[in-house]
């Protein structure tokens, strides 16, 4: 199995720290890639960006899966904590207490002409 130019231990390739990977030159005169987080996906294809070139990396997986996110992306959601503050409410108040007080003074009462009778 195996479409790979060669392969090449992880102790072979040099490590980039700025970039976040390891890499290892390529016949064309560029270089294979792969980064430490494809290594911690089990991912053991370096590709060279140059050509269709690719190297299997031969490196023990458990050496990458613990390591620490540094790149994680984190999402960095400033937030505002605006305080509200409350308003005075007491309008609301006010307003049951005038329903409660509300009485009815002249209801229509209804006429009850007794015509005839
Ligand atoms: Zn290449």
């Amino acid at each position: 199995m195996g479409a790979y130019y060669d392969e090449i231990e992880i102790e072979d390739m040099v490590w980039d720290a700025e970039k976040g990977v390891f890499h290892y030159p390529c016949p064309c005169g560029d270089r294979f890639e792969i980064s430490r987080r494809q290594l911690a996906d089990y991912e053991d294809i370096a590709t060279c960006p140059s050509c269709s070139l690719v190297i299997r990396v031969i490196f023990d997986p458990l050496d990458f899966e613990d390591e620490p996110d540094e790149d994680d992306e984190g999402e960095l959601e400033a937030e505002s904590s605006e305080e509200d503050k409350d308003s005075d409410s007491d309008d609301d108040q006010a307003f049951e207490d005038a329903l409660e007080n509300l009485t009815i003074s002249d209801a229509p009462s209804p006429v009850t002409a007794a015509a005839g009778g």
